[in-house]
């Protein structure tokens, strides 16, 4: 089974080379919800490597204190596609949204629920924390392995 995905307007399209969807956690933080635009951003985590883009990437980076996120987006539509950060190398935070099939996609754990909109049930005996989870559980509910 090929795991691909893509852009709002087909330009850039992508492959993961692993063997199913991959299981997915929502980030409800401010800055998720106003670079998605929506309540939450849902991601995937796989490794950088296991990526193959076709078409116009462009790059953003946005630097803070403590890291660098580098941010692929279509050149063309701007859709996000993925971004690493230099706090988790080798290891890539793809748009889940973007993924084709995405109907099918579970979500795992919801993480800075303290700034969820008030509107949204989040579904009971999900993991989820108000703020950053530790990030070895959120690894192990995502089965996300660190390159070596
Ligand atoms: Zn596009
Ligand atoms: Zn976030």
């Amino acid at each position: 089974m090929t795991i691909a995905g893509g852009c709002r307007c087909g330009a850039v399209r992508y492959t993961l080379a692993i063997d199913a969807l991959p299981p997915t956690y929502a980030c409800h933080c401010h800055q998720c919800q106003r670079w998605s635009g929506s309540a939450f951003s849902q991601q995937a985590i796989v490794p950088e490597a296991a990526i193959a883009v076709t078409g116009p990437v462009a790059v953003y980076e946005k630097v803070t204190e403590d890291r660098t996120s580098t941010q692929r987006v279509c050149g063309t539509c701007h859709a996000r596609i993925y971004n690493v950060n230099t706090r988790r190398p080798g290891l890539a935070v793809v748009r889940a949204g973007t993924l084709d099939r995405s109907e099918e996609l579970e979500c795992v754990a919801h993480i800075f629920t303290a700034s969820k909109q008030r509107w949204l049930a989040l579904p009971e005996g999900v993991p989820q924390w108000p703020q950053a989870p530790p990030a070895e559980a959120l690894a192990a509910l995502l089965g996300a392995k660190r390159p070596r």
